[in-house]
């Protein structure tokens, strides 16, 4: 069969892949615990369920305007000045289809063939195939080993006269690292400098520990939304744990946005009203689910913190954000790939391959579910892997003795 050959390369999604895995082995009656996809376990928010619920019954369910509800535009203008504190005009909003389709339809706005785009490793499993769908060259700056934050130099020296963009994810996915502020000024300065867009990939803005905080770009410039190099992506998906509704939308300045809006309005023509109203139910309704499901979060990495203490040969740097952890497991094995199935088929656990974020030698493990998930998964990843650890385990009701070492 012959086959676009662009789309033909892009890799499935790991993510994707893995929890498909899980589904089916869980079918089959196997005790797995999925450590895999980063979706919270909680509850829709009750006002997006009743905003949504409400649409539904009103039996108006038609297309929308390309660019969004204008409720929900105003709903996502009030989010962003009171979270990054700047004026937006509702021809700077784009409401799409999860922030997946937000950062896709930037990037197929702003790229021309061989445009390059710099990504910065450890990085979300989406960015380099969603560049290279759009004909660019993703650009990859790597930490210095043992550490998930960017050198600027590095990320000063891979901007070239072809790069259009930068991508920064920060709370990231899959380190749990938030990159620091001086950073992020330095990397606004370089792209007003350079005519550079700054993407701001924000899904995990508000899922922050402790006393961290990821300090928006904003925060850096004195430009309003209009002249700024500047392109916020944000989401109903991390920030209320809403993910089956696909919710996400950009700020940007207005001509990119309109061109944006063609894009989606000749692929998609819209985004379903009963997602727009459960999202608009959302940022209008109470605030604390934000924050409940934040400690709910922190309390699992605390959790896991402990559970991985006690892991002989792991090196583990504490997410100061996200649902996401990226212990080195390098005193084990430099294959992340074959650890993950290891760990799979022996103890029923599924983790990401480090491999998939850029970041080999790792393997990355969500705590977006619950504390018994967090706690017995780790402890069957420890029985699998550390020696020192209990030989005997019970996955579901059975006694499992480890003979590998
Ligand atoms: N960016 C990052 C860093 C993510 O982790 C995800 C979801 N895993 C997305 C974007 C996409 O979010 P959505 O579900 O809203 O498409």
């Amino acid at each position: 069969m012959k086959l676009s050959k662009l789309a033909s390369e892009i890799a499935e999604s790991p993510t994707f892949a893995l929890n498909e895995e899980a589904r089916l082995l869980r079918e089959r009656g196997e005790a797995v615990i999925n450590l895999g996809i980063g979706e919270p376990k909680n509850k829709t928010p009750i006002s997006a369920f009743l905003a949504s619920a409400a649409k539904l019954t009103s039996g108006e369910v038609k297309y929308t305007p390309p660019d969004g509800l204008p409720s929900m535009k105003k709903a996502v203008i009030r989010y962003t000045e009171e979270n990054y504190d700047r004026l937006v005009a509702p021809e700077n909003v784009s409401i799409t289809n999860g922030a997946k389709q937000s950062l896709f339809n930037i990037l197929y706005s702003i790229l021309n063939p061989q445009d390059k785009v710099i990504v910065i490793a450890p990085y979300w499993v989406s960015y380099n195939e969603m560049i290279k769908m759009c004909m660019g060259i993703p650009v990859i700056v790597t930490p210095e080993n043992g550490t998930f934050t960017p050198r600027f130099e590095d990320i000063e020296r891979a901007a070239t006269s072809s790069t259009r963009a930068i991508i920064v994810n920060s709370p990231n996915n899959p380190s749990g690292a938030i990159y620091p502020p001086q950073l992020i000024e330095k990397i606004v300065n370089m792209c007003e400098k350079k005519g550079i867009f700054m993407i701001c990939d924000d899904i995990y803005h508000k899922l922050t520990f402790d006393r961290n905080v990821a300090v928006p770009a904003y925060h850096f410039t004195k430009k309003d939304i209009e002249n700024s190099h500047i392109i916020v992506v944000n989401g109903v998906a991390k920030l209320y744990g809403m993910t089956g509704f696909r919710i996400g939308w950009v700020i940007a300045p207005r001509d990119l946005a309109r061109v944006m809006n063609n894009v989606l309005a000749q692929t998609t023509s819209c985004v379903s009203p009963i997602s727009q109203a459960a999202a608009e139910g959302a940022l209008n309704g109470l605030q604390s689910v934000v924050e409940a499901l934040r400690l709910q979060i922190q309390n699992n990495r605390d959790v896991l913190l402990q559970e991985m203490r006690t892991f002989k040969g792991v090196r583990l740097i504490e997410p100061a954000g996200t649902f996401y952890a990226l212990p080195d497991i390098r005193a084990f094995s430099n294959n992340s790939v074959e650890v993950s199935k290891f760990l799979l088929k022996k103890a029923m656990v599924v983790t990401v391959p480090g491999r998939a974020f850029g970041m080999e030698g790792h393997i990355r493990i969500s705590f977006a579910g619950s504390v018994k998930d967090v706690t017995e998964g780790i402890a069957r990843i420890k029985w699998a892997l550390d020696p020192t650890s209990p030989n005997e385990i019970y996955i579901g009701d059975k006694k499992i003795i480890r003979d590998w070492m």
